[in-house]
């Protein structure tokens, strides 16, 4: 007995000094009072350049005045899965506000992001003469969703449209009884942008179907933040339309949109909708109006976009390099963990706060600290960051 207790022990002792001699043992900063643009962070008050907020919903008080009515009228919690009795009305009014929202036909409303991406890769992949084709830099909801399918796997590297034809053209491929083409619609950690057009002309030719997982972009792009689908006018040609209700909408969870047949067919199969309880009523009535908050104030997502033009133009000038980013996410690039682990660190002294990313998360080398502004940020915040951004840089001689 006690060797197998000590194996499990000197299992997790090895493992946290590894991780803390690669720098990657988890530290959590605690948020004191709300998630906002300037947030108290481990007791001290920070520009935040970290969070998903992009629309600045977390505090507003149409989506507070929404949950606290849910709250009031329905309770706290739904204490069943939605096939049992964990639907409510208000689940079923989010659904067909997104629907209307996207364009689509239905909705299905999950717990989450990730749960819904597992979900559709899971339920859609179903054996293995199945092809799931997947960008290399997709989210890891997406690897694991795909780990979960039964499907035979390509990955093509990122956003390489050369690379994605030679999998479609591929003997493999073409024998496949179905083929999913799945791409992040923005990429979390580099902020570029998924080349929808050609990805669905590709599809199109080979006779494959697209999912799109549109995390960071609900909210931030096309019409009314509507999603990358609808910013290249391609919404009619992506089956599988994935959004999260965690980031811009302020809330949490994620949902799926497309033809009813689809939404039919995952509410009766998808696992972790089928064997996992639903969001609260506060949560989906938050939800319902952060999407009633995003046709009426358009400005916000102007807002957010200025915001980030802002903050882009005065790195870029200061001398750092931006990477690849076209939307609000905007990386730093360090190049080394520590380094940029330090850079971090001294920045929140300095009274903002940028998280570093790095190695695995994303490639060796490619180490860096990831910014997101958010519409609630004045001009005074983000020229603060700025200031501290290259103050700090000189110090770690990241520019000159
Ligand atoms: C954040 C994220 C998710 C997960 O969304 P949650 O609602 O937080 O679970 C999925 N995909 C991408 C690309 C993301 O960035």
């Amino acid at each position: 007995m006690t060797t197998k207790t000590s194996s499990l022990m000197d299992f997790l002792d090895e493992e946290l000094a590894q991780l803390k001699k690669e720098g990657r043992s988890a530290k959590l900063r605690v948020v004191t009072g709300p998630q906002a643009p300037v947030s108290v962070v481990d007791g001290r008050k920070v520009v935040n350049l970290t969070s998903n907020n992009y629309l600045d919903l977390t505090e507003h008080p149409k989506l507070r005045a929404a949950a606290k009515d849910a709250i009031d009228r329905c309770g706290v919690g739904t204490a069943a899965v939605r096939p049992i009795i964990g639907t409510m009305d208000l689940h079923v009014e989010l659904e067909r506000k997104l629907a209307k929202f996207k364009g689509t036909e239905a909705c299905l409303v999950f717990q989450s992001g990730f749960t819904v991406n597992v979900a559709c890769c899971q339920s859609l992949m179903t054996s293995e003469s199945d092809l799931l084709i997947s960008d290399e830099l997709n989210h890891a909801s997406i690897i694991d969703g795909a780990r979960l399918s039964k499907a035979k796997r390509a990955i093509y590297p990122h956003r390489d449209m050369a690379a994605l034809e030679k999998i479609l053209a591929s003997p493999e491929a073409r024998s496949a009884r179905r083929k999913m083409i799945v791409t992040d619609g923005v990429f979390s950690m580099d902020g570029d942008v998924a080349p929808l057009p050609a990805i669905v002309e590709l599809a199109e030719k080979y006779g494959a179907f697209v999912m799109v997982d549109d995390a960071h972009a609900s909210g931030v792009m096309g019409p009314n933040g509507r999603g990358t689908p609808a910013h290249f006018g391609v919404s009619d040609r992506v089956q599988v339309q994935i959004g999260t209700l965690s980031k811009a909408v302020g809330a949490v969870g994620g949902y799926v949109a497309g033809e009813k047949r689809l939404i039919d067919y995952l509410t009766s199969v998808a696992r972790p909708f089928i064997f996992s309880s639903s969001v609260p009523p506060s949560v989906a009535a938050t939800c319902s109006a952060a999407v009633d908050v995003m046709l009426d104030e358009p400005e916000r997502i102007k807002k957010l976009w200025d915001n980030a033009n802002h903050l882009k133009e005065g790195l870029r000038k200061l001398g750092f390099d931006t990477g690849a980013s076209e939307t609000p996410i905007t990386p730093v690039m360090v190049g080394d963990t520590f380094k940029a682990q330090k850079f971090s660190a001294r920045l929140f002294e300095e009274g903002v706060f940028a998280l570093s990313i790095c190695y695995p998360i994303v490639a060796r080398g490619k180490d860096r600290l990831r910014t997101i502004v958010s519409a609630g940020h004045s001009t005074k915040d983000l020229d603060l960051a700025l200031e501290k951004f290259a103050k700090v840089g000189r110090e770690l001689g990241l520019i000159s």
